[in-house]
């Protein structure tokens, strides 16, 4: 009776430490996850930091979230403390795409997985996937937007300036190429001008994104080449540098008297550009939805780190140098003042009262 007893509450015992070793081991199991993101200046990338930390917190993750202010040094320093703190997985949006190579090939070295996300890493092979947006595409609406809103007002040529995002950003030159699949064979018809004659990205690039750089730039284009003739429409890849350039604009009177303002675009939809839309002055953006980025690329750190394979949707698009990295784009829109309640507010992405 005594082996008897003795067996039964070894059992017991045994039952319940093996209770909580796989209750211990599921927690622990779900991961650390390492998050470098580019900056806090521009309110996208706060929303993708929030909406994944949330995700990660419910899923079981525990997270370790860092903005490196658009300083390359900073965002190296972030990640390789993330590689000392023992993350399992680093979610990466890269301030320059091209300067992360030995870092990337620190964290295979300690066994860390990486995702790229919306930034595509390049020159490195330690890249699993990548999420974004088709960026192409982003380029593309931006173009037919600018061209429609000049359409509306008659029928050009138009005189048109371009700009450009980071040269450091390999999206930069997908939504230049976008864009300019569009306005390409409307430029070789004569249907629009670059007034400048400044084209291509080493030509239009705006580092870092910068509001101000766009601005000085387009303070000059208007001096050098606008003061007997009117401009009626720039290509401009970013909210932020959208402002920059309506600055600009209004400095030399555009939007009042009989200086009509001419056709900005932008992307990301942040709540001054929405502003401004909403006030007639930016006459469109992007929304990207930051919260299915986020989404996509937890379901990316559940399958590296169960070895499975996450939903991909393009394995030809994104050559980082390496390889082609196996990729979910999402779905870019076109928001102005005809849909952006439908789109903004119906969405959830804002309320009301954060944008009016
Ligand atoms: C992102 C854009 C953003 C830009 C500036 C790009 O890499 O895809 O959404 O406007 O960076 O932050």
């Amino acid at each position: 009776e005594k082996l008897m007893n003795y067996l039964k509450h070894t059992l017991i015992g045994l039952a319940f430490g093996a209770t909580l070793l796989s209750s211990a081991s599921t927690f622990a199991a779900n991961g650390y996850v390492g998050i470098a993101m580019p900056t806090k200046s521009s309110a996208r990338w706060i929303t993708d930091g929030n909406s994944m930390v949330t995700l990660f917190k419910d899923a079981g993750y525990k997270v370790d979230l860092q903005y490196a202010e658009d300083e390359i040094p900073n965002q190296l320093s972030q990640i390789e403390n993330m590689i000392v703190k023992g993350v399992d997985v680093l979610v990466i949006a890269a301030i320059d795409g091209t300067t992360l190579s030995n870092a990337l090939e620190n964290a295979d070295a300690a066994g860390i997985k990486v995702i790229s996300y919306d930034r595509l890493i390049k020159n490195s092979p330690y890249v699993s996937y990548y999420a974004t947006f088709d960026n192409f595409k982003v380029g593309v609406l931006q173009a037919k937007s600018l061209v429609s809103g000049m359409e509306q007002r008659g029928s050009g040529p138009y005189n048109v300036e371009l700009f450009g995002g980071s040269p450091d950003d390999n999206n930069a030159y997908f939504f230049y190429n976008g864009a300019m699949s569009v306005l390409q064979p409307m430029i070789d018809s004569g249907k629009v001008k670059i007034v400048s004659g400044q084209m291509g990205m080493d030509k239009v690039g705006t580092l870092r994104w910068d509001g101000a750089t766009a601005q000085a730039r387009m303070d000059n284009l208007l001096s050098a080449h606008y003061t007997t003739q009117r401009i009626d429409g720039i290509l401009s890849p970013y909210d932020g540098i959208s402002i920059g350039i309506l600055s600009s604009l209004k400095g030399v009177g555009y939007g009042s008297g009989d200086m009509v303002m001419p056709i900005v675009t932008g992307q990301d939809a942040e709540v001054p550009s929405v502003k401004s839309i909403i006030a007639g002055e930016q006459y469109s953006t992007i929304f990207k939805d930051t919260r299915e980025l986020a989404n996509v690329t937890v379901g990316m750190v559940q399958a590296v780190l169960s070895d499975t394979r996450p939903e991909i949707n393009d394995t030809e698009t994104y050559d980082n140098g390496i390889r082609v990295i196996p990729s979910y784009l999402l779905e870019p829109v076109t928001v102005d003042n005809s849909n952006w309640q439908e789109v903004l507010l119906g969405s959830g992405y804002y309320t009301k009262s954060q944008v009016q």
